[in-house]
């Protein structure tokens, strides 16, 4: 069991949750993009990747102003979401359908992100540490433009997925 006494002590413990969070992105990430079949939602793994290490480096750059170290901390929540990814991956399913689930993982992940980040930001933002809000806030961006790519990318990886299903019918 742990001991937080003071709201900057639970900034730094979100800030550790985070970057383990990430780090396990990092690894996930190529691993979903040779998953993908569609060649938009494959670049755009790739791309989430190269902005995933930036997520890291940014966390690096607040703990660095906070002077604390990230380490110490595993996010059981990503991996659980990671560990859905991986179910992802392995279904034996047509690769539309493997895609739009693929989908269903990251948007979790993103939705996942988007919430701790508010959380972290919100917390520097009421003890006026204003370098680290902004850092924060930089990557809630680059979260939240993922997260409405990926919906975009479901409007034409679902509508694959359901004549993935009519074309099995017509059979
Ligand atoms: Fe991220
Ligand atoms: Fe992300």
């Amino acid at each position: 069991m742990s001991t937080i006494n003071t709201l900057e002590e639970l900034l730094v413990d979100e800030l550790r949750d985070l970057h383990n969070a990430e780090t396990q992105l990092v690894k996930a990430l190529p691993k979903m993009a040779k998953a993908a079949s569609n060649e938009k939602l494959r670049e755009g793994f790739e791309e989430h990747l190269e902005q995933t290490k930036g997520h890291v480096e940014r966390l690096e750059r607040a703990f660095v102003l906070l002077d604390e170290s990230p380490k110490g901390k595993t996010c059981h929540a990503m991996k659980g979401l990671v560990e859905e990814g991986e179910e992802a991956i392995d279904l034996e399913a047509p690769e539309a359908i493997r895609d739009a689930d693929l989908i269903g993982a990251a948007q979790r992940v993103e939705h996942y992100e988007i919430a701790a980040y508010g959380t972290a930001r919100a917390f520097a933002k009421t003890l006026g540490l204003q370098d680290v809000a902004e850092l924060l806030q930089e990557t809630l961006d680059e979260e939240g433009e993922t997260n409405k790519k990926l919906t975009a990318l479901a409007g034409a990886v679902n509508k694959e997925a359901e004549a993935v299903n009519v074309d099995a019918d017509a059979e």
